[in-house]
């Protein structure tokens, strides 16, 4: 498994302890251990998490490499709507816990429907904006503690709010592969 994931000198390498390993080489480790029974889906919460951009590429290019091989779909959790935008073919998006749209990448990107998608991709940053002119997004997130929060969590921080937005939201859930927005006034 160490050398499906390209460890150099495998051999050897299964007798190191992690603190031996650099950061990739146990992000690599992580991989072979989560595919080592061939699963059909891998659920990889943020798996680049403090590496840097190159080796994250490399981990993202393997994880994708190994899906195509062994048939096995990815569940990628991040914050990164880049690395998203490269690697994903369905995005669902969540805000405050709750999951606010799904759409197939490209349509997603093109055409976001939730505000808070919109601000979302808005603030992601891009070669062609200045840091100091990115977009962001106004408001806190709700406190989940509250004795009662609204049916939609980003209704403080909307701009597109109406009346019947106190009103439950549209269910979304069992119809994530298609493109599906909880929202009561969508763009
Ligand atoms: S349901 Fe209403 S408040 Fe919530 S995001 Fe949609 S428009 Fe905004």
């Amino acid at each position: 498994m160490l050398k499906k994931v390209r460890i150099p000198d495998p051999e050897r390498r299964a007798k190191a302890y992690p603190f031996e390993l650099s950061g990739g080489m146990c992000q690599r480790i992580m991989i072979a251990i989560a595919i080592a029974c061939s699963p059909k889906l891998l659920i990889a919460d943020e798996p680049t998490t403090g590496l840097d951009v190159t080796t994250q590429a490399a981990i993202m290019d393997l994880i994708a490499e190994l899906g195509a091989d062994q048939g096995m779909s990815t569940l990628l959790i991040t914050h990164d709507l880049g690395m998203a935008a490269e690697y994903c073919d369905h995005i669902v998006v969540m805000h405050a816990g709750h999951i606010v749209e799904a759409a197939p990448t490209a349509e997603l990107f093109h055409h976001p429907r939730h505000p808070y998608t919109a601000k979302l991709i808005a603030a992601t940053p891009k070669p062609s904006v200045n840091l100091k002119d990115l977009a962001a997004i106004p408001g806190n997130l709700p406190d989940l503690r509250a004795a009662s929060i609204a049916p939609c969590r980003y209704n403080t921080r909307c701009e597109r709010k109406q009346a019947r937005c106190d009103q439950a939201l549209p269910q979304v859930l069992g119809e994530l592969k298609h493109s599906v927005v909880a929202c009561w006034n969508p763009l």
